[in-house]
């Protein structure tokens, strides 16, 4: 079973059905790349990604 992304914060949800960020239970498994945040504060990949919560995103969600 692939893991699934969210198409509204584009998070990787790896457990369950529901996006820990937004809550959003809509989820795909049609998405593509992968970034990675150890640190949101410090990183410019999610500050250009409107990311503020470390994890796993998907780069292109399609939905
Ligand atoms: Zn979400």
């Amino acid at each position: 079973m692939p893991d699934k992304a969210c198409p509204d914060c584009n998070r990787i949800v790896e457990e369950g059905n529901t996006c820990p960020i937004c809550k959003n239970n809509d989820l795909t498994t049609a998405w593509n790349g992968m970034i990675i945040i150890y640190d949101a504060d410090q990183s410019e990949i999610a500050e250009e990604a409107d990311i503020s919560t470390p994890g796993k995103y998907a780069v292109r969600v399609k939905g």
